[in-house]
């Protein structure tokens, strides 16, 4: 029994994993793990480089709790202005464009699911998703990483709605401006959310600023807690016990302690929770934050495992780091076969 890959220059067989009498598996240049920021721009890049690319789309699920997914409008990218869900809407484009071009389209096969499990025997990796396998010379991966939500009353459901709103937000370089005149309340108990909120004061002077530690005890340096007080931020150390407002008024506020605090914006600085299960089969090092470790190029501890975009230590989290991140991979990767290429 084989099972296919679609392919836009057409379909791969593949080796079932159960029937070890099929043909061998495909081995591609390369894999590309998830097409949102990061993977897009990855794939792209192999392709235009006229390298044998595999792209993992993920599934349902991982759209679902992706970045991606959630960026409804972005405001600091020249061009994305107009376009709604603009990284769903560049990655539908992408792979548009390469399927209308006869001459890109052998390089390229997509498989519509998540990868899950992940190995490396000598130089070649086995990737499976599901019921498919495939084999790749080198992979990057661009699974990406998700914002950890605050809980009230024991769920992160109620910031939802405001958060759909773009009423709470999440990215100060991408959504800082929109708190401009408004109250706000920033959300965490670390040195960022103090960050957070002192620069939210210098750039845009908001009205009122509160940064609500939600049950926890503040942990920001002596350094921010001094700004804070400076600008008049309070610190509130009560757990929050409602999101005040609705879909169609808006946020109105938090209740704080039976207190409300009227605020019209929140700012979510919790940290992120990284999608590095793949990195963890392979035994990829991480930093203390989970993310990836890598050298200039992208290249994790383990040869010819590459990661780009948001999971990547040490980087911004913003679209184009992710598209630079994946054309320094995927141009290394280029180098590397070119060489290979040359000895053989
Ligand atoms: C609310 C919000 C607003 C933002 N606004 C902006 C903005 O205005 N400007 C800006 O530059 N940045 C913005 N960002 C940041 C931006 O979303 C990220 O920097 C960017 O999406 C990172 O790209 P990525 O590829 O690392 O991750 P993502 O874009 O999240 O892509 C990850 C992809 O991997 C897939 N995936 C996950 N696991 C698997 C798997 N096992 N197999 C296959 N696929 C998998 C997912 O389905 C997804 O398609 C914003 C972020 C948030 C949360």
């Amino acid at each position: 029994m084989t099972h296919e890959v679609r392919g836009f220059g057409g379909v791969y067989e593949c080796r079932n994993p159960v029937d070890r009498t099929i043909k061998p598996f495909p081995l591609y240049d390369i894999a590309v793990i998830g097409a949102g920021g990061a993977g897009q721009m990855a794939l792209l890049r192999a392709v235009l480089n006229h390298l044998k690319t595999i792209v993992f789309l993920g599934d349902p699920k991982t759209s679902r709790r992706s970045r991606q997914t959630w960026v409804s409008e972005v405001e600091n990218i020249p061009g994305m202005f107009d376009l709604r869900n603009p990284i769903t809407a560049s990655t539908r484009g992408v792979l548009q464009f390469i399927e209308k071009r006869s001459d890109l389209k052998p390089f390229l096969a997509a498989v519509k699911k998540a990868a899950v499990a992940i190995k490396k025997e000598g130089n070649v990796f086995t990737i499976s998703a599901s019921d498919e396998t495939v084999q790749a010379r080198f992979v990057v991966l661009c699974t990406g990483t998700m914002d950890v939500q605050p809980e009230i009353n024991g769920s992160i459901e109620p910031i939802f709605p405001f958060a759909n709103r773009g009423d709470v937000l999440y990215c100060i370089r991408c959504d800082g401006h929109r708190t401009a005149g408004k109250n706000c309340a920033v959300i965490g108990h670390t040195s960022t959310a103090g960050w957070i909120a002192v620069m939210l004061k210098e750039r845009y002077d908001l009205p009122k600023l509160w940064v609500l530690a939600n049950g926890k005890k503040f942990e920001g340096s002596s350094e921010v807690k001094t700004l804070l007080g400076r600008y008049q931020i309070q610190i509130l150390r009560g757990k929050i016990e409602a999101v005040l407002g609705d879909r169609t008024k808006g946020l109105e506020g938090f209740q704080v302690a039976g207190e409300k605090i009227p605020v019209e914006r929140g700012f979510v600085a919790l940290g992120s929770i990284v999608y590095n299960e793949l990195a963890k089969q392979l035994g990829a090092a991480l930093d203390d934050r989970d993310h990836l470790v890598t050298n200039e190029y992208g290249e994790t501890s383990v040869s010819g495992f590459y990661a780009a975009g948001d999971l990547v230590s040490g980087k911004k989290k913003q679209v184009y780091t992710a598209w630079d991140l994946a054309v320094d991979a995927v141009d290394d990767i280029d180098e590397k076969i070119r060489i290979s290429k040359r000895k053989s």
